[in-house]
């Protein structure tokens, strides 16, 4: 981890990468995404503030969980949400 961000990305060990390219919520309506997330508590893969459902805020809002990565290909950082903190791995 190479900036010190949050207390809740520094406690990340391992970081989660997607199961599927593909958003789980999306997928179940039928819609489109732009960029993919992964949660880093749950592992769900979830679309980004720039796609029209925003899944992966809903998400971190709904479930409490903190922190998501980024699950785009070449894109090594994580964002927590509570803190608007981004980091690095
Ligand atoms: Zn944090
Ligand atoms: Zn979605
Ligand atoms: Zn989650």
């Amino acid at each position: 981890m190479s900036a010190a961000a949050c207390a809740h990305t520094e406690a990340i060990s391992g970081v989660k990468r997607p199961k599927a390219r593909e958003c789980e919520e999306c997928v179940k309506i039928g819609a489109q995404w732009v960029h993919l997330r992964t949660c880093q508590q749950c592992g769900a893969t979830l679309c980004c503030d720039s796609s029209p459902n925003r899944h992966a805020s809903k998400h971190a809002h709904a479930t409490r969980h903190p922190v998501i990565a980024s699950a785009e290909p070449g894109e090594r950082w994580l964002y927590c949400f509570p803190d608007d903190a981004f980091a690095e791995y």
